[in-house]
């Protein structure tokens, strides 16, 4: 090497990319930081009233392993839930409790309606069922099917999870989603 030892002194500095901060991380896009974290960490609420609840236990069990999409954590309270997974025929007298339980999830939350009763009301086109969930809570990914398969169900969480991943920080105060909101009368 010859001496002195030349060192590149065209280096040139760039100013850094806006972002986000804080003590040992840098990141400019904060969003896409938060949407991974928060799809791999999706926390169940089953809302099982039938048959399609059995195909949500199979999906929870050793073969199909829901855990590996980092959503093992069943819990049977809204307030610790931020996936609502209603699975089965749901009476008209039961869609009040439905939104109630809706209600007491903390934002941001996200709903999937398993199943073709859960959906539409299914078969049954009958003066006792609601006619979809979507009537009295506002549903991110349906799933089709009566039943649908295991297969299916997770199906419709990874698709939930590519919304999760794209959606904004501040998912609730987005216009967009104030005024789906609104429509439902939940402010
Ligand atoms: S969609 Fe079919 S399998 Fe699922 S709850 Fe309704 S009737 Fe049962």
């Amino acid at each position: 090497m010859p001496r002195p030892v030349q060192y590149n002194t065209k280096v040139k500095l760039v100013e850094m990319p806006k972002g986000y901060s804080g003590e040992g991380f840098f990141a400019t896009s904060l969003d896409k930081v938060v949407g991974l974290a928060r799809k791999n960490s999706l926390w169940p609420l089953p809302f099982a009233t039938s048959c399609c609840g059995i195909e949500f236990m199979a999906t929870m069990g050793s073969h199909y392993d829901l855990a590996r999409f980092g959503s093992e954590r069943m819990a049977f309270t809204p307030r610790q839930c931020d996936m609502l997974l209603v699975a089965g025929t749901i009476a008209k007298k039961m869609g009040p409790i439905l939104r109630e339980v809706y209600l007491q999830m903390a934002e941001p939350r996200w709903v999937i309606a398993i199943g073709a009763c859960a959906s539409s009301g299914g078969i049954f086109d009958s003066y006792s069922v609601l006619q979809g969930i979507d009537q009295v809570i506002p549903v991110d990914v349906y799933v089709p099917g009566c039943p649908p398969r295991p297969e299916g169900i997770i199906d419709g969480i990874l698709k939930l999870q590519d919304l999760v991943a794209s959606e904004s920080l501040r998912r609730r105060t987005g216009p967009q989603y104030k005024a789906l909101l609104e429509g439902y009368g939940i402010q």
